[in-house]
C-alpha cells in the first residue's frame, strides 16, 4: 500500500522529503510541526481519546487565539519547520480556520489537514482549491450512514463525507483516507475499501485505540478489537509502525520518526512530541519556540526504558514506545499488562519459532512525511 504522500505527490517526492527528515533528524532540526487547534469536534465517537466538550476543556485551558497562532507559525519558519499539519480534534469547527489556514500558506509551509470531513461543503472545497494543501487526509467511522450514527452520534455521516470526498476530488485536492477501526464499526471495513477504490484513494487504517488522554473520556477499553481476532481475521496492519519486527534498542525512541525533528503543539499550548505524551512538555507561546524546542530534546534525551524491557524475550515485537507508555499508564517510562501482553501474541503468532524479519519498521504519530 502506498503511503498517501507518495500516492498525491509521486515516490520521487516521498524519498525526497524522507531524506530531508533524516538531514533534520541528524541536526535535531524542528523540520515536522502539528498544530492541535481545538480539542472540539462535531462528533461524538465513542472511542476518541482527546475529544473534550467545552466543560470538560474549561479547567485545563483555552484555545489559543488565530492572531496567536500565526505569531508562532512565524516563529516556528524561522526554526526551520516545513511541513506543517492542522489537525484537531476537529480543525474545522473553528470559525477562523480560514484565517489561520490562509496565514500559514502564505508564510509558505507545506500543508497537511486531518479531518473528518464532515464540515467541508461545496464552499469550503472552492476555497481550499484557491490555496491545496499538500494534502488533506480525511479518517471515516463507516461505509453507512447507520454505523456513523453508531459510532460517532451523527445520522447522516457516511452520506455527508462521502459527498465532501467528491467535491474535494472534482476540484483535485490531494486527498487521502484512514479508517478507524473498533467493535461498532469492523463489519464495515470492506465496504470502505471498495468506497476508496471506486475513488481511487490510498488509505491507511488503524485498530490501535488508545486510553482518553489530556482530560478526555472514552470507551476504548471496551470497542478495542481484540487482538487475537483481528490476527484470526487477517486485519493485522503490518505495514505500520506495528510490531514489526522492530530492532532492539536501549533507546526509547530509536523507533520513532518524529523524534529529533518533530513536535506537536496542543491546544492549550504544550509543545510535546506527539499527541499521546504529556510528559515531557514545554510551553512555545510563552517561552518562544526556539526554547521550548531545545528544553525538549533535552527533557526527551533523558528517557529511559522500563526496566522490565531490558530481559525482555518479546522486544523485537514490541511496538511500545514513550507515547504508547504514556496513553496507557500517564508515564513516558512505565509499560502495562495490556501493552505486554499484545507484544507476547504478536511473537507467538508471527513467529512461533523465533524468527524475524531482518528490516525494522520506523514509525511517527505526526506525519506521513
Ligand atoms: S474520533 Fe475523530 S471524529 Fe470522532 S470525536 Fe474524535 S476527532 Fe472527532
Ligand atoms: S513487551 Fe513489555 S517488557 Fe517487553 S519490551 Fe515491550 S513494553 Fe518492554
Ligand atoms: S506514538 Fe509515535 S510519535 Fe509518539 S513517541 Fe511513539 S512513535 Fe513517537
Amino acid at each position: 500500500m502506498s503511503t498517501p504522500a507518495e500516492k498525491t505527490a509521486g515516490p520521487a517526492w516521498f524519498c525526497y522529503a524522507q531524506d530531508l527528515k533524516k538531514q533534520a533528524q541528524t541536526a535535531q532540526s524542528p523540520i515536522i510541526a502539528t498544530f492541535e487547534l481545538t480539542p472540539r469536534c462535531n462528533f461524538a465517537c465513542s472511542m476518541c481519546y482527546v475529544r473534550l466538550s467545552p466543560q470538560q476543556m474549561k479547567p485545563i485551558g483555552r484555545e489559543h487565539t488565530a492572531a496567536e497562532w500565526i505569531e508562532l507559525a512565524k516563529q516556528t519558519a524561522e526554526a526551520g519547520t516545513l511541513f506543517l499539519l492542522l489537525t484537531g480534534v476537529e480543525p474545522f469547527v473553528r470559525p477562523d480556520f480560514r484565517e489561520i489556514y490562509e496565514a500559514l500558506s502564505e508564510l509558505g509551509f507545506l500543508l497537511t489537514i486531518y479531518s473528518n470531513g464532515y464540515l467541508i461543503d461545496r464552499n469550503t472545497a472552492g476555497w481550499l482549491a484557491e490555496r491545496p494543501p499538500l494534502k488533506l487526509r480525511i479518517t471515516m467511522y463507516g461505509a453507512t450512514n447507520e454505523t456513523y450514527q453508531r459510532v460517532c452520534g451523527c445520522p447522516d455521516g457516511f452520506t455527508r463525507v462521502a459527498q465532501a470526498i467528491s467535491l474535494l476530488q472534482q476540484r483535485r485536492i490531494p486527498l487521502s483516507l484512514s479508517y478507524t477501526m473498533i467493535r461498532e464499526n469492523q463489519q464495515d471495513f470492506p465496504l470502505f475499501q471498495q468506497f476508496a477504490a471506486e475513488r481511487g484513494l490510498s488509505y491507511i487504517y488503524t485498530s490501535n485505540i488508545v486510553k482518553p488522554v489530556r482530560g478526555a473520556s472514552s470507551r476504548a477499553e471496551q470497542v478495542r478489537i481484540d487482538l487475537n481476532k483481528q490476527l484470526q481475521n487477517d486485519l493485522h496492519d503490518r505495514t505500520k509502525r506495528i510490531p514489526g519486527f522492530v530492532g532492539v534498542s536501549d533507546d526509547p525512541l530509536a523507533h520513532c520518526g518524529s523524534n529529533r525533528c518533530g513536535y506537536w503543539i496542543t491546544w492549550d499550548g504544550k509543545m510535546s512530541l506527539c499527541s499521546f505524551m504529556e510528559t515531557p512538555h514545554t510551553r512555545p507561546f510563552e517561552e518562544g519556540l526556539p526554547a521550548a524546542w531545545e528544553q525538549l530534546q533535552a527533557r526527551l534525551s533523558s528517557l529511559r526504558k522500563p526496566a522490565a524491557c531490558a530481559s525482555c524475550e518479546d522486544a523485537a515485537f514490541c511496538a511500545s514506545c514513550p507515547g504508547m507508555f504514556c496513553a496507557e499508564t500517564g508515564r513516558p517510562d512505565q509499560t502495562s499488562p495490556a501493552i505486554c501482553e499484545r507484544a507476547a501474541l504478536l511473537h507467538r503468532h508471527y513467529a512461533p519459532s523465533g524468527e524475524r524479519d531482518a528490516e525494522p519498521v520506523r514509525g511517527g504519530a505526526t506525519t506521513d512525511v
